[in-house]
């Protein structure tokens, strides 16, 4: 079994389209939307949920008033500004948006008047698609942990794939080069990265490519909408072979994108974006035959 993973660097350049046209061309494969913190994928594979399961991936610290002496301590000790002070009478409080969750406040506090318990940060879920298994999840607005929920997702589709003896796992990673992307790419097989022709795309381009080099990932490119900068593609173009990573494709401009994922489907499925469509199968052909 093996895994692709596909990533962009730069949100918006199409990334998603592209799995969700894999997740249909492929015959035997499990898909994963590792794109915990913007999840859409299932805006098109329209998944049909089979288990839920919470994610509990931190801790979160709780102030009890009833214990609290009001010595200031946890307001010196946090390093994150979380702890906030009432301004005349009033409770010491923790603002859970701020507070990182490290623990150092309970640990110090004379009174033991602080509670560190494990929160629940979101959901995952275990789907079946119309092409298969779905493995994916919803993060709670502003929470924390999104690296160890990618790996929470992938080890779950990994063994998904393993135990119904499928030939290819497909995750849609994360936008960007931080935790989340570097839970998404590390021992993959394959990394696909989709830029689009513009300033940001290639530099983007750049650091995620180097992200992919440092874990020694095979590496392809996808230059979508490759015809709304034909000049700023052929430099993506020279520079990946610089790198020494190879141009798998280039997908054309169309809005039959958006007009396929309006009617929950990817664009290979759809009657009028033939043409997108052959740019998309013809790179998935160069993509899969790099296995
Ligand atoms: S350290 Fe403990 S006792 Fe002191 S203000 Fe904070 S919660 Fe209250
Ligand atoms: S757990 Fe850490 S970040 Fe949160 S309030 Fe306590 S010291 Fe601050």
């Amino acid at each position: 079994m093996k895994e692709l993973v596909i990533i962009s660097g730069k949100g918006g350049t199409g990334k998603t389209s592209i799995t969700a046209a894999f997740a249909a061309l492929a015959d035997n494969a499990v898909v994963a939307d590792c794109d915990v913190d913007a999840a859409d994928l299932h805006l098109v594979l329209a998944p049909h949920v089979m288990q839920t399961q919470d994610f509990v991936g931190g801790k979160r610290a709780e102030i009890d008033p009833h214990r609290c002496t009001r010595c200031g301590l946890c307001v010196d000790v946090c390093r994150f500004d979380a702890v906030k002070r009432p301004h005349v009478d009033g409770d010491y409080c923790i603002d859970a948006i701020s507070c990182e969750g490290c623990g150092v406040c309970a640990a110090f506090c004379p009174q033991q008047a602080i509670a560190f318990e494990d929160c629940t940060n979101g959901q995952w879920f275990v789907s079946e698609t119309r092409f298969g298994p779905m493995v994916h999840a919803a993060l709670g607005i502003a929470e924390e942990n999104s690296g160890k929920l990618v790996s929470l997702i992938r080890r779950e589709a990994r063994r998904i794939a393993e135990e119904e003896k499928k030939d290819l796992l497909i995750v849609d990673g994360s936008p960007g080069i931080g935790c989340p992307v570097i839970a998404s790419i590390t021992g993959a097989d394959m990394v696909l990265i989709v830029t689009e022709p513009t300033l940001s795309g290639m530099h983007d381009l750049g650091r995620v490519a180097q992200l992919a080099a440092n874990f020694s990932i095979p590496t392809r490119v996808c230059i979508n909408k490759a015809d709304l900068n034909p000049r700023i593609a052929q430099d993506i173009e020279n520079n990946a072979h610089k790198r020494g990573i190879g141009v798998a494709g280039r997908v054309r401009y169309t809005d039959a994108f958006t007009k396929a994922q309006i009617m929950q489907c990817s664009i290979v499925e759809y009657a009028d974006g033939a043409e997108a469509a052959e740019d998309t199968r013809n790179l998935w052909r160069n993509v899969t035959h790099g296995f």
